[in-house]
């Protein structure tokens, strides 16, 4: 006769024979029925998580949204975060560049992890600081994080492990040899600053008085500093881009919802380059044998690529990929969730967000399924007057509680401070504008009429995020700069 147990989840009392049950690792109790079928209860928790938080931009607040619906959270800090995010977590100051401060804090409030968002706190090696005091942080050393930090070590790794990108034509620390290699190259050209560059680091040009300006701003007016001291050229590739992003534990991992950003600042994919102007996620942009092909040609040999020069990764890793009429290849690597993919993916995200990435950082997440929600989900970002060249800051944001009020709608704050219940914009990307929806065409309605409530003096949103798009013409044909 089995002995019976008596156990609280949630509030009620259930009794169970003891041999249907397991606890899992981390506090779930899975029951299997005498009929095989599983159910968990990953209410019953044992771990009372208290997390930090590490940004201040759209990615972070949705971040702390999502870990707000954890049962496993109890408390969660954001250091510095913003405006919006200051009503859903304690918001901490903190300068980002500061390693040493930065571990300390996570230590005198006791987090037993800390998520950051920003590359270049990762760039920096956050989590060599992290690791050297024994603290728990979801994010790769900064050896890995050159994946993202130099598009050149980027670029010679995936050259190194075979895996498809774009042809490289040179690679400069002169401007002198830049320039005389714009003589050389098939247009359209990509130029790039070897370094962070906060979205404005890349030129794609049909141009060649063009790419000699960016040169010029680059390596001669040392616009974007050591950023810019060395510059590759690599070939224009044509396609649509995705963006793919996995969840990885040093051996482990699990992919996110697969999403589409939109950089350029203006509708129909004009004007300049953007830190991001939204972006939107469904099935039908990844189909599963498109979804085999990145996960064989790209992922594992990456994978297989860190794991043999010994770089060991742990936290999100981000594929920037253009589908080309030759298969998916790699316009780069992120060594962290994308700003604005993040919000897409985590408004589908149909999963215990805090226990997964607690699992990644324990090495632990051979069980974790990333399910996403049927439908769909889209984030519109709405900018600063004069974003992204020279945004006006300081302006006051009017219409969020209208906006909030659009049923579906989820406000992710970015450029925002708060001075009592009014809103004032600080940055260039002032809020990113969620919804979800049975599919993209509902996900869009609800996320546009809640856009269009927000008022701030000249600020700017994209109308065509997530609207189908006519098919692409021959490859020849196509449009750059
Ligand atoms: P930064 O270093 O300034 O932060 P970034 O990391 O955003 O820039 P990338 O993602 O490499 O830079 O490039 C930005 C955008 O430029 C891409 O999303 C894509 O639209 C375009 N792009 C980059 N490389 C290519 C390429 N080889 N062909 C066509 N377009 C490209």
């Amino acid at each position: 006769m089995p002995r019976k147990t008596r156990m609280s989840a949630k509030s009620q009392c259930i009794s169970l024979d003891e041999n249907i049950f397991m606890a899992r690792e981390q506090g779930e109790l899975l029951l299997t029925r005498a009929d095989g079928t599983r159910i968990v209860l990953s209410s019953v928790r044992r771990d009372n998580m208290k997390i930090l938080v590490i940004g201040s931009g759209g990615r972070e607040h949705a971040i702390v949204w999502k870990l707000r619906q954890s049962a496993a959270v109890e408390k969660i800090w954001c250091a510095p975060g913003n405006g919006g995010i200051s009503k859903d977590a304690d918001c901490v100051a903190l300068d980002l560049n500061d390693l040493k401060g930065t571990a300390d804090l996570a230590s005198k409030l006791g987090a037993d992890l800390t998520i950051v968002g920003p590359e270049l706190t990762l760039a920096h090696g956050i989590a060599d600081e992290f690791a050297k005091r024994g603290l728990a942080l979801l994010g790769p050393p900064q050896k890995a994080a050159q994946l993202e930090g130099s598009k050149v070590f980027a670029k010679k790794f995936m050259e190194r492990f075979r895996i498809p990108t774009a042809s490289t034509y040179g690679i400069y620390d002169s401007p002198i040899d830049a320039y005389t290699s714009l003589c050389s190259v098939d247009w359209p050209l990509v130029v790039k600053a070897d370094g962070l560059c906060a979205g404005k680091g890349v030129l794609v040009t049909s141009s060649p008085d063009e790419a000699a300006a960016f040169i010029d701003r680059l390596m001669e007016k040392n616009e974007f500093g050591d950023a810019g001291k060395q510059v590759l050229f690599e070939e224009g590739l044509a396609g649509r881009e995705l963006s793919y992003i996995i969840l990885m534990d040093g051996k482990n991992f699990v992919s996110l919802a697969p999403t589409r950003d939109h950089k350029r600042a203006f509708d129909n994919d004009q004007g300049p380059n953007t830190g991001g102007m939204g972006a939107f996620s469904n099935a039908d942009i990844l189909p599963p044998e498109l979804e085999i092909k990145i996960l064989e040609a790209i992922v594992r040999p990456t994978l297989a690529g860190l794991q043999e020069e010994g770089l060991n990764y742990c936290g999100f890793l981000y594929f920037g990929l253009m589908l080309t009429s030759e298969g998916p290849k790699v316009l780069e690597y992120n060594c962290r969730l994308g700003d604005p993919e993040t919000q897409a993916i985590l408004l589908r995200a149909d999963f215990d967000f805090a226990d997964a990435c607690a699992r990644a950082v324990r090495g632990d997440l051979a069980s974790v399924q990333a399910k996403s929600s049927n439908g769909a989900s889209i984030c519109v970002v709405v900018a600063s007057e004069g974003y992204p060249e020279k945004p006006k800051i300081g302006n006051e944001i009017l219409g969020l509680e209208a906006a909030e009020s659009v049923p579906g709608a989820v406000l992710f704050h970015a450029g925002t401070r708060r001075e009592g219940e009014k809103y004032y914009t600080t940055g260039g990307r002032v809020l990113s504008v969620g919804a979800v929806g049975k599919d993209l065409p509902s996900a869009c309605k609800i996320a546009y009429e809640a856009a269009g409530k927000i008022r701030i003096d000249g600020g700017h949103y994209r109308k065509d995020i997530g609207i189908p798009k006519p098919p692409l013409k021959a490859a020849a044909e196509r449009p750059y700069g």
